[in-house]
Protein backbone atom coordinates (compact mmCIF):
# COMPACT_ATOMS: atom_id res chain seq x y z
CA UNK A 1 0.00 0.00 0.00
CA UNK A 2 1.50 3.62 -0.89
CA UNK A 3 1.81 5.81 2.35
CA UNK A 4 -0.16 9.02 2.32
CA UNK A 5 2.99 10.71 1.76
CA UNK A 6 3.73 9.20 -1.46
CA UNK A 7 0.33 10.24 -2.71
CA UNK A 8 1.79 13.99 -2.79
CA UNK A 9 4.63 13.12 -5.33
CA UNK A 10 3.34 13.72 -8.78
CA UNK A 11 2.12 16.86 -7.11
CA UNK A 12 5.36 18.14 -5.35
CA UNK A 13 7.97 15.81 -6.86
CA UNK A 14 9.84 12.81 -5.34
CA UNK A 15 12.60 14.79 -3.90
CA UNK A 16 10.25 17.12 -2.00
CA UNK A 17 9.10 14.31 -0.18
CA UNK A 18 12.58 12.62 0.78
CA UNK A 19 13.84 15.62 2.27
CA UNK A 20 10.84 16.04 4.68
CA UNK A 21 11.64 12.40 5.62
CA UNK A 22 15.27 13.13 6.01
CA UNK A 23 14.22 16.51 8.20
CA UNK A 24 11.84 14.38 10.72
CA UNK A 25 14.26 11.76 11.46
CA UNK A 26 16.01 12.87 14.20
CA UNK A 27 12.46 14.16 15.87
CA UNK A 28 11.28 10.06 15.37
CA UNK A 29 9.02 9.39 18.16
CA UNK A 30 8.74 12.94 19.91
CA UNK A 31 5.90 13.52 21.35
CA UNK A 32 4.40 16.92 20.08
CA UNK A 33 0.70 18.61 21.17
CA UNK A 34 -1.02 21.21 19.31
CA UNK A 35 -3.33 23.19 21.06
CA UNK A 36 -6.04 25.60 19.75
CA UNK A 37 -10.10 26.13 20.94
CA UNK A 38 -12.09 24.86 18.03
CA UNK A 39 -12.36 21.46 16.11
CA UNK A 40 -13.84 22.79 13.02
CA UNK A 41 -13.96 26.36 11.16
CA UNK A 42 -11.62 28.84 11.01
CA UNK A 43 -8.21 28.36 9.34
CA UNK A 44 -6.89 26.97 12.25
CA UNK A 45 -8.74 23.79 12.80
CA UNK A 46 -8.44 23.65 8.20
CA UNK A 47 -4.62 23.35 9.21
CA UNK A 48 -4.57 21.32 12.17
CA UNK A 49 -6.58 18.72 10.64
CA UNK A 50 -3.89 17.71 8.35
CA UNK A 51 -0.71 18.57 10.25
CA UNK A 52 -1.15 16.49 12.87
CA UNK A 53 -1.86 13.52 10.61
CA UNK A 54 1.31 14.39 8.67
CA UNK A 55 3.55 14.52 11.85
CA UNK A 56 2.20 11.38 12.88
CA UNK A 57 3.06 9.46 9.00
CA UNK A 58 6.88 11.13 9.54
CA UNK A 59 6.73 9.29 12.69
CA UNK A 60 6.51 11.66 15.21
CA UNK A 61 3.96 11.18 17.69
CA UNK A 62 1.67 14.08 17.67
CA UNK A 63 -1.48 14.73 18.75
CA UNK A 64 -4.07 17.83 18.01
CA UNK A 65 -5.86 19.20 21.95
CA UNK A 66 -8.71 21.28 21.62
CA UNK A 67 -9.56 23.58 24.80
CA UNK A 68 -13.40 24.33 25.99
CA UNK A 69 -15.26 27.04 27.69
CA UNK A 70 -18.43 28.90 28.39
CA UNK A 71 -20.08 31.95 26.70
CA UNK A 72 -17.59 34.47 28.96
CA UNK A 73 -14.45 32.65 27.35
CA UNK A 74 -15.45 33.03 24.24
CA UNK A 75 -16.80 36.45 24.27
CA UNK A 76 -13.39 37.40 25.81
CA UNK A 77 -10.74 35.49 23.19
CA UNK A 78 -13.22 37.32 20.45
CA UNK A 79 -12.79 40.76 21.95
CA UNK A 80 -8.79 39.75 21.97
CA UNK A 81 -9.22 38.85 18.55
CA UNK A 82 -10.78 41.84 17.53
CA UNK A 83 -8.31 43.93 20.17
CA UNK A 84 -5.01 42.49 18.77
CA UNK A 85 -6.19 43.38 15.30
CA UNK A 86 -6.53 47.12 15.71
CA UNK A 87 -10.56 47.52 17.23
CA UNK A 88 -10.57 49.52 20.35
CA UNK A 89 -12.43 46.80 22.73
CA UNK A 90 -13.62 46.38 26.76
CA UNK A 91 -11.86 43.86 28.73
CA UNK A 92 -13.89 44.17 31.88
CA UNK A 93 -12.19 41.64 34.58
CA UNK A 94 -15.09 39.72 34.28
CA UNK A 95 -14.39 38.56 30.93
CA UNK A 96 -10.65 37.98 31.76
CA UNK A 97 -11.42 36.20 34.71
CA UNK A 98 -13.50 33.33 32.68
CA UNK A 99 -10.44 33.21 30.60
CA UNK A 100 -8.32 32.68 32.67
CA UNK A 101 -10.66 30.55 34.89
CA UNK A 102 -11.61 28.15 31.42
CA UNK A 103 -7.45 27.81 31.35
CA UNK A 104 -7.16 26.60 34.68
CA UNK A 105 -10.13 24.16 33.96
CA UNK A 106 -8.57 22.30 30.92
CA UNK A 107 -5.07 22.90 32.58
CA UNK A 108 -6.49 19.95 35.30
CA UNK A 109 -7.33 18.11 32.16
CA UNK A 110 -4.60 18.62 29.84
CA UNK A 111 -1.41 18.84 32.48
CA UNK A 112 -0.07 15.36 32.07
CA UNK A 113 0.11 15.56 28.56
CA UNK A 114 1.61 19.01 28.23
CA UNK A 115 4.37 18.40 30.61
CA UNK A 116 5.59 15.11 29.59
CA UNK A 117 5.58 16.21 25.61
CA UNK A 118 8.77 17.71 23.80
CA UNK A 119 6.83 20.29 21.89
CA UNK A 120 3.47 22.16 22.57
CA UNK A 121 2.30 24.39 20.22
CA UNK A 122 0.16 26.95 20.89
CA UNK A 123 -2.48 28.61 18.74
CA UNK A 124 -3.19 31.77 19.59
CA UNK A 125 -4.32 33.89 22.29
CA UNK A 126 -7.03 31.31 23.40
CA UNK A 127 -5.25 28.68 25.31
CA UNK A 128 -2.07 30.70 25.47
CA UNK A 129 -2.04 30.91 29.33
CA UNK A 130 -1.46 26.81 29.65
CA UNK A 131 2.20 27.72 29.53
CA UNK A 132 1.90 28.94 33.39
CA UNK A 133 -0.35 26.50 34.58
CA UNK A 134 2.03 23.80 33.53
CA UNK A 135 5.28 24.71 35.92
CA UNK A 136 6.59 20.77 35.22
CA UNK A 137 6.91 21.37 31.81
CA UNK A 138 10.30 19.38 30.65
CA UNK A 139 9.49 20.18 26.48
CA UNK A 140 9.61 23.76 24.53
CA UNK A 141 6.41 25.44 24.61
CA UNK A 142 6.09 27.51 20.86
CA UNK A 143 2.90 30.24 20.79
CA UNK A 144 1.73 30.15 17.66
CA UNK A 145 0.05 34.03 16.08
CA UNK A 146 -2.46 33.52 13.63
CA UNK A 147 -3.65 36.92 13.36
CA UNK A 148 -2.46 40.07 12.40
CA UNK A 149 -0.71 41.99 15.47
CA UNK A 150 1.14 44.80 13.11
CA UNK A 151 -1.42 47.43 15.19
CA UNK A 152 -2.85 46.32 18.60
CA UNK A 153 -5.06 48.02 20.51
CA UNK A 154 -2.21 48.82 23.25
CA UNK A 155 -4.67 47.57 26.16
CA UNK A 156 -4.93 44.16 24.78
CA UNK A 157 -1.59 43.72 23.64
CA UNK A 158 -0.45 44.34 26.86
CA UNK A 159 -2.51 41.93 29.15
CA UNK A 160 -1.10 39.35 26.48
CA UNK A 161 2.03 39.87 26.19
CA UNK A 162 2.77 39.18 29.91
CA UNK A 163 1.12 35.77 29.09
CA UNK A 164 3.31 34.97 25.72
CA UNK A 165 6.32 36.53 26.85
CA UNK A 166 7.43 33.16 28.76
CA UNK A 167 7.14 30.80 25.17
CA UNK A 168 10.46 29.76 24.14
CA UNK A 169 10.00 30.96 20.80
CA UNK A 170 6.80 32.31 18.87
CA UNK A 171 6.02 31.71 14.95
CA UNK A 172 4.15 34.48 13.31
CA UNK A 173 2.88 34.41 9.34
CA UNK A 174 4.25 37.68 8.24
CA UNK A 175 7.02 39.56 9.36
CA UNK A 176 4.98 42.70 9.48
CA UNK A 177 2.34 41.03 12.26
CA UNK A 178 5.28 40.34 15.14
CA UNK A 179 5.23 41.98 18.56
CA UNK A 180 9.00 42.40 20.20
CA UNK A 181 9.37 39.52 22.33
CA UNK A 182 11.87 38.06 24.52
CA UNK A 183 12.24 34.65 22.40
CA UNK A 184 13.15 33.98 18.85
CA UNK A 185 10.18 34.81 16.58
CA UNK A 186 10.19 32.55 13.27
CA UNK A 187 8.05 33.42 10.20
CA UNK A 188 6.20 30.53 9.22
CA UNK A 189 3.06 31.07 6.38
CA UNK A 190 0.23 28.48 6.14
CA UNK A 191 -0.41 26.59 3.45
CA UNK A 192 -3.66 24.25 2.22
CA UNK A 193 -3.47 20.15 1.61
CA UNK A 194 -3.65 19.64 -1.94
CA UNK A 195 -5.52 16.02 -1.38
CA UNK A 196 -8.02 17.16 1.47
CA UNK A 197 -11.53 16.88 0.14
CA UNK A 198 -11.11 21.14 0.34
CA UNK A 199 -9.05 21.34 -2.44
CA UNK A 200 -8.77 17.75 -4.27
CA UNK A 201 -9.74 17.09 -7.73
CA UNK A 202 -13.56 16.69 -8.38
CA UNK A 203 -14.98 14.02 -10.85
CA UNK A 204 -16.59 14.95 -13.65
CA UNK A 205 -19.90 16.43 -12.82
CA UNK A 206 -19.56 17.69 -9.94
CA UNK A 207 -19.09 21.44 -10.42
CA UNK A 208 -21.78 21.18 -12.60
CA UNK A 209 -23.69 19.47 -9.80
CA UNK A 210 -22.84 22.67 -7.40
CA UNK A 211 -25.44 24.88 -9.96
CA UNK A 212 -28.23 22.51 -9.49
CA UNK A 213 -27.82 22.47 -5.62
CA UNK A 214 -27.63 25.72 -4.88
CA UNK A 215 -30.13 27.43 -7.27
CA UNK A 216 -27.13 29.11 -9.15
CA UNK A 217 -27.30 29.95 -12.81
CA UNK A 218 -24.46 28.05 -15.23
CA UNK A 219 -24.96 30.71 -17.75
CA UNK A 220 -23.76 33.89 -15.40
CA UNK A 221 -20.34 34.65 -13.45
CA UNK A 222 -20.50 34.02 -10.42
CA UNK A 223 -18.52 35.58 -8.29
CA UNK A 224 -17.92 33.99 -4.85
CA UNK A 225 -16.44 34.30 -1.35
CA UNK A 226 -16.22 32.31 1.50
CA UNK A 227 -16.14 33.23 5.10
CA UNK A 228 -16.83 32.95 8.45
CA UNK A 229 -19.37 36.10 9.12
CA UNK A 230 -16.77 37.99 10.72
CA UNK A 231 -16.52 42.10 10.36
CA UNK A 232 -13.59 42.10 9.42
CA UNK A 233 -14.07 39.61 6.18
CA UNK A 234 -16.13 42.87 4.65
CA UNK A 235 -19.09 40.37 3.86
CA UNK A 236 -20.70 44.13 3.59
CA UNK A 237 -18.13 45.08 1.20
CA UNK A 238 -18.68 42.47 -0.55
CA UNK A 239 -21.92 43.21 -1.36
CA UNK A 240 -21.71 46.69 -2.29
CA UNK A 241 -19.07 45.91 -5.20
CA UNK A 242 -21.67 43.10 -6.30
CA UNK A 243 -24.31 45.64 -7.26
CA UNK A 244 -21.70 48.08 -8.66
CA UNK A 245 -20.76 45.53 -11.21
CA UNK A 246 -24.54 44.65 -11.21
CA UNK A 247 -25.31 47.58 -12.74
CA UNK A 248 -23.14 47.08 -15.66
CA UNK A 249 -23.21 43.16 -15.98
CA UNK A 250 -24.95 40.58 -15.16
CA UNK A 251 -23.47 38.94 -12.45
CA UNK A 252 -24.30 36.04 -9.35
CA UNK A 253 -22.90 36.44 -5.65
CA UNK A 254 -22.20 33.42 -3.79
CA UNK A 255 -21.45 34.19 0.22
CA UNK A 256 -20.74 31.09 1.78
CA UNK A 257 -20.03 30.91 5.24
CA UNK A 258 -20.61 28.48 8.37
CA UNK A 259 -19.64 29.52 12.23
CA UNK A 260 -16.90 28.65 13.94
CA UNK A 261 -17.43 27.45 17.33
CA UNK A 262 -15.28 29.19 19.69
CA UNK A 263 -16.54 32.78 17.04
CA UNK A 264 -19.63 34.09 18.86
CA UNK A 265 -20.29 37.21 16.84
CA UNK A 266 -21.23 35.89 13.96
CA UNK A 267 -25.22 35.60 13.96
CA UNK A 268 -25.19 39.30 14.35
CA UNK A 269 -23.10 39.76 11.57
CA UNK A 270 -25.17 37.02 8.90
CA UNK A 271 -28.06 39.20 10.32
CA UNK A 272 -26.78 42.53 8.65
CA UNK A 273 -26.05 40.84 5.29
CA UNK A 274 -29.15 39.15 5.31
CA UNK A 275 -30.77 42.56 5.56
CA UNK A 276 -28.35 44.45 3.22
CA UNK A 277 -28.51 41.56 0.53
CA UNK A 278 -32.95 42.15 0.40
CA UNK A 279 -34.69 39.75 -2.10
CA UNK A 280 -31.92 39.99 -5.01
CA UNK A 281 -32.26 36.41 -6.73
CA UNK A 282 -28.71 36.62 -7.56
CA UNK A 283 -27.35 36.59 -4.32
CA UNK A 284 -27.16 33.48 -2.52
CA UNK A 285 -26.22 33.58 1.28
CA UNK A 286 -24.97 30.38 1.63
CA UNK A 287 -25.12 28.62 5.45
CA UNK A 288 -22.98 25.42 4.85
CA UNK A 289 -22.35 23.09 7.94
CA UNK A 290 -18.70 22.62 9.47
CA UNK A 291 -17.86 19.81 6.85
CA UNK A 292 -18.74 21.08 4.27
CA UNK A 293 -15.54 20.93 2.25
CA UNK A 294 -16.07 19.41 -0.93
CA UNK A 295 -18.96 21.47 -1.36
CA UNK A 296 -16.77 24.63 -1.07
CA UNK A 297 -14.32 22.93 -3.20
CA UNK A 298 -16.84 22.62 -5.87
CA UNK A 299 -18.22 26.51 -5.30
CA UNK A 300 -14.47 27.37 -5.57
CA UNK A 301 -14.15 25.78 -8.87
CA UNK A 302 -17.79 26.86 -10.60
CA UNK A 303 -16.67 30.52 -9.40
CA UNK A 304 -15.56 32.96 -11.98
CA UNK A 305 -13.52 35.29 -9.78
CA UNK A 306 -13.08 34.81 -6.22
CA UNK A 307 -13.13 37.45 -3.49
CA UNK A 308 -11.67 37.79 -0.11
CA UNK A 309 -12.51 41.43 0.65
CA UNK A 310 -11.24 40.98 4.13
CA UNK A 311 -10.38 44.86 5.95
CA UNK A 312 -7.77 42.56 8.36
CA UNK A 313 -6.64 38.77 7.13
CA UNK A 314 -4.16 36.53 9.34
CA UNK A 315 -3.42 34.82 6.22
CA UNK A 316 -6.82 33.92 4.27
CA UNK A 317 -6.73 30.21 3.27
CA UNK A 318 -9.71 30.47 1.39
CA UNK A 319 -7.48 32.67 -0.90
CA UNK A 320 -4.92 30.03 -1.40
CA UNK A 321 -7.88 27.83 -2.03
CA UNK A 322 -8.77 29.34 -4.95
CA UNK A 323 -5.74 30.02 -6.03
CA UNK A 324 -4.54 26.65 -6.39
CA UNK A 325 -8.38 25.84 -8.27
CA UNK A 326 -6.63 28.31 -10.71
CA UNK A 327 -8.97 31.63 -10.03
CA UNK A 328 -7.51 35.00 -9.87
CA UNK A 329 -8.54 36.18 -6.10
CA UNK A 330 -9.56 39.67 -5.76
CA UNK A 331 -8.58 40.04 -2.31
CA UNK A 332 -8.07 43.40 0.84
CA UNK A 333 -4.46 44.91 0.53
CA UNK A 334 -4.32 43.47 3.74
CA UNK A 335 -1.71 40.98 6.06
CA UNK A 336 -1.40 37.87 4.20
CA UNK A 337 -3.67 38.16 1.66
CA UNK A 338 -0.49 40.40 0.42
CA UNK A 339 1.53 37.27 0.55
CA UNK A 340 -0.88 35.28 -1.63
CA UNK A 341 -2.77 37.88 -4.66
CA UNK A 342 0.56 39.65 -6.34
CA UNK A 343 -1.42 42.60 -7.60
CA UNK A 344 -1.79 41.92 -11.44
CA UNK A 345 -0.12 38.79 -11.79
CA UNK A 346 -1.79 36.44 -9.41
CA UNK A 347 -4.80 38.44 -8.98
CA UNK A 348 -5.97 41.97 -7.34
CA UNK A 349 -5.37 43.78 -4.26
CA UNK A 350 -8.24 46.50 -3.67
CA UNK A 351 -9.12 49.16 -0.68
CA UNK A 352 -12.31 49.48 -1.35
CA UNK A 353 -16.05 47.82 -2.71
CA UNK A 354 -15.48 49.92 -5.50
CA UNK A 355 -11.72 49.41 -6.52
CA UNK A 356 -13.28 45.31 -6.07
CA UNK A 357 -16.33 46.27 -8.61
CA UNK A 358 -13.19 48.07 -11.16
CA UNK A 359 -11.19 44.88 -11.04
CA UNK A 360 -14.09 42.41 -11.29
CA UNK A 361 -15.20 44.26 -14.32
CA UNK A 362 -11.80 43.82 -15.72
CA UNK A 363 -11.63 40.32 -15.54
CA UNK A 364 -14.71 39.72 -16.81
CA UNK A 365 -14.12 41.52 -19.46
CA UNK A 366 -10.51 40.01 -20.61
CA UNK A 367 -11.21 36.64 -20.22
CA UNK A 368 -7.69 35.55 -21.72
CA UNK A 369 -6.34 37.82 -18.55
CA UNK A 370 -8.94 36.32 -16.40
CA UNK A 371 -7.48 32.77 -17.34
CA UNK A 372 -3.62 34.00 -17.07
CA UNK A 373 -3.97 34.97 -14.16
CA UNK A 374 -5.92 32.16 -12.86
CA UNK A 375 -2.75 29.76 -14.68
CA UNK A 376 -0.12 31.71 -12.74
CA UNK A 377 -2.20 31.86 -9.33
CA UNK A 378 -2.22 28.24 -9.40
CA UNK A 379 1.45 27.97 -9.77
CA UNK A 380 1.96 30.88 -7.22
CA UNK A 381 0.18 28.70 -4.90
CA UNK A 382 2.22 25.14 -5.46
CA UNK A 383 5.38 26.69 -5.39
CA UNK A 384 4.75 28.53 -1.90
CA UNK A 385 1.13 27.67 -0.01
CA UNK A 386 1.17 23.64 -0.07
CA UNK A 387 1.50 21.54 3.04
CA UNK A 388 4.75 20.15 2.09
CA UNK A 389 6.49 23.64 2.59
CA UNK A 390 4.67 24.44 5.67
CA UNK A 391 5.57 21.17 7.43
CA UNK A 392 9.72 21.31 6.31
CA UNK A 393 9.76 24.30 7.89
CA UNK A 394 8.12 23.14 11.00
CA UNK A 395 10.32 20.45 11.02
CA UNK A 396 13.29 22.87 11.27
CA UNK A 397 11.96 24.81 13.32
CA UNK A 398 12.06 21.29 15.94
CA UNK A 399 15.14 21.11 15.04
CA UNK A 400 16.40 24.56 15.79
CA UNK A 401 14.66 24.81 19.47
CA UNK A 402 14.84 21.11 20.36
CA UNK A 403 17.88 21.67 22.94
N1 LIG B 1 -14.43 27.60 5.76
C1 LIG B 1 -15.30 26.54 5.76
N2 LIG B 1 -16.61 26.78 5.87
C2 LIG B 1 -17.11 28.04 5.94
C3 LIG B 1 -16.21 29.14 5.95
C4 LIG B 1 -14.86 28.87 5.85
O1 LIG B 1 -14.88 25.36 5.67
O2 LIG B 1 -18.32 28.20 6.01
C5 LIG B 1 -13.01 27.29 5.65
C6 LIG B 1 -12.31 27.92 4.46
O3 LIG B 1 -12.48 27.11 3.32
C7 LIG B 1 -10.89 27.99 4.97
C8 LIG B 1 -11.06 28.26 6.46
O4 LIG B 1 -12.37 27.81 6.79
O5 LIG B 1 -10.24 26.74 4.82
C9 LIG B 1 -10.97 29.75 6.77
O6 LIG B 1 -9.64 30.10 6.88
P1 LIG B 1 -9.14 31.57 6.62
O7 LIG B 1 -7.69 31.56 6.92
O8 LIG B 1 -9.57 32.02 5.27
O9 LIG B 1 -9.95 32.47 7.67
P2 LIG B 1 -10.22 32.36 9.27
O10 LIG B 1 -11.62 31.83 9.38
O11 LIG B 1 -9.19 31.47 9.86
O12 LIG B 1 -10.14 33.78 9.72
Amino acid sequence: MTSVLERYVPIVGAEVIDHLRHLAEPLRGMKVVHVNSTREGGGVAEILSWLIPFKRELGLDARWEVISGEKDFYQCTKSFHNGLQGTPVALPSSLLRAYEQTNRDNAERLRPLLEDADFVFIHDPQPAPLLRLCPGRKGKWVWRCHIDLSHPYRAVWKYLRDVVAGYDASIWSLADFAQPLPHPLYLIAPSIDPLSQKNRELYPGEVEAVFDRYGLDPDLPLITQVSRFDRFKDPLGVLHAYRLVKEFTPVQLVLAGGGASDDPEGEEVLREVREAAGDDPDIHILLLPADAHREINGLQRASTIVLQKSTREGFGLTVTEAMWKGKPVIGGDTGGIRLQVINHHTGFLVNTPEGAALRIRYLLKNRDRLEEMGRKAQSFALNNFLVTRHLREYLTLMIATRH
